[in-house]
């Protein structure tokens, strides 16, 4: 529901590599960045705005009561305000969950201790945003809440970034192994330009041994086929492929999110598979053949669901917690799950194991 990603990205890369036959990794490991932007509307600005802002100037986290809350959840360090992102994230949802949440679901973000010269020299052009957007940090808080931000796991590679499927390269974001459970700020950057490099000297140089490839009618007949399957598939009444990707999404926030539990990853895990093998087939599709962007969703659903499960079972069986997965369950960290999880696509089913962190 709440992601720092475009509204429309789905996880469509790991399904495409799972279903090309590359496996994923530590696919649980989702970060979640604390004081995602919630409330007023705020455009010109990501979401993310207000952490660097809250750190450098020293912002007050307050519960719907106006009440400081985070000295509740284990947080000295007094101050500074430099709180860990996880304690903070892990304090926001119980805070909320008690119900003493701000009036839009989140909690205050409060400045108004800060004299008006001190805020314009720390945040300089970003306060006449705030201003276009009627925001003025002297007179009321922001109010703030945790939102899904960078995916630890993802597509298994090794150092040339081959994912072991012929010609298939992963670098960046979507491949897995680089951050182990959790990422340090600033990370993500250096990781897909310095990977990004490699994956794309290491493809140049396979593409360059390989003779001038047609057009291959036996391997793309299935793809073609499958489109045109598709193409103005149950036109009519129905459910749209928008429509049942908001509903995965609206289940990924509610039961594989921050925290999470057996019974509700079990209960997502059914019905995402049902959502994947049944409701997908029912969903109705245009028959343009021009811009036909419900055939374009159709396709990135069809990933989305399968990253989906795939991230949903990889929460299940990670039965601890650790960096960014969470179970309000299993709340220790164990030594025997200091492994890695591979996930992989067999006969059309999700199949994972547990290996030792590669060195
Ligand atoms: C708001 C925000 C702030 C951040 N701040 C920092 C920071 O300060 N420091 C840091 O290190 N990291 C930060 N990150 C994380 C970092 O930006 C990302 O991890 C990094 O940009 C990922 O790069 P990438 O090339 O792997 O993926 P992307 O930059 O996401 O590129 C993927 C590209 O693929 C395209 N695409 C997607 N689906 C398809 C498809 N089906 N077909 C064709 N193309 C497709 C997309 O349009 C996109 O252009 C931030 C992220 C966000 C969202």
């Amino acid at each position: 529901r709440r992601t720092t990603a475009p509204n429309n990205i789905a996880g469509e890369g790991l399904g495409l590599a799972l279903r090309a036959g590359a496996k994923i990794v530590d696919i649980e490991f989702l970060q979640f960045y604390p004081n995602g932007h919630m409330a007023p509307r705020m455009v010109g600005l990501d979401p993310t705005t207000w952490e660097p802002t809250r750190v450098k100037l020293g912002g007050r986290l307050l519960n719907g009561r106006g009440e400081e809350f985070l000295n509740n959840y284990g947080e000295n360090s007094g101050e500074k305000y430099d709180t860990a992102r996880d304690t903070l994230t892990h304090a926001m949802y119980k805070e909320v969950k008690s119900g003493r949440g701000s009036p839009h679901g989140g909690v205050f973000l409060s400045f108004q201790h800060i004299e008006q010269t001190a805020l314009k020299n720390a945040l300089g052009p970003a306060l006449e945003i705030f201003h276009r957007n009627n925001i003025d940090l002297t007179k009321r808080p922001v109010e703030v809440y945790p939102i899904a931000h960078y995916q630890m796991g993802g597509i298994e590679v090794n150092t040339d970034m081959e994912t072991g499927v012929p010609g298939l390269y992963a670098a960046g974001e979507i491949a897995g192994g680089a951050n182990g459970a959790n990422r340090l700020s600033g990370n993500a950057l250096p990781e897909a330009m310095v990977f990004g490099e490699r994956a794309g000297e290491a493809a140049t140089k396979f593409a360059a041994k390989r003779s001038k490839r047609r057009w291959n009618k036996t391997s793309a007949g299935p793809h073609v086929e499958l489109i045109k399957g598709v193409l103005g598939k149950n036109v009519g009444e129905g459910y749209s492929p928008a429509r049942l990707y908001g509903d995965l999404k609206e289940l990924m926030w509610t039961k594989v999110g921050m925290f999470r539990n057996e019974k509700d990853l079990s209960e997502a895990n059914t019905k995402i598979r049902a959502m994947r093998l049944n409701e997908l087939q029912n969903l109705v599709v245009s028959s343009e053949t021009i811009h036909n962007m419900s055939l374009v969703e159709w396709f990135e659903l069809r990933s989305g669901l399968l990253a989906a499960e795939a991230l949903t079972l990889a929460a299940l069986k990670r039965r601890e917690s650790r960096g960014a997965h969470q179970r309000d369950d299993f709340p220790d960290t164990l030594n025997n799950y200091q492994l890695s999880q591979k996930i992989m696509l067999e006969n059309g089913k999700l199949v994972s194991s547990l290996m030792e962190v590669p060195t």
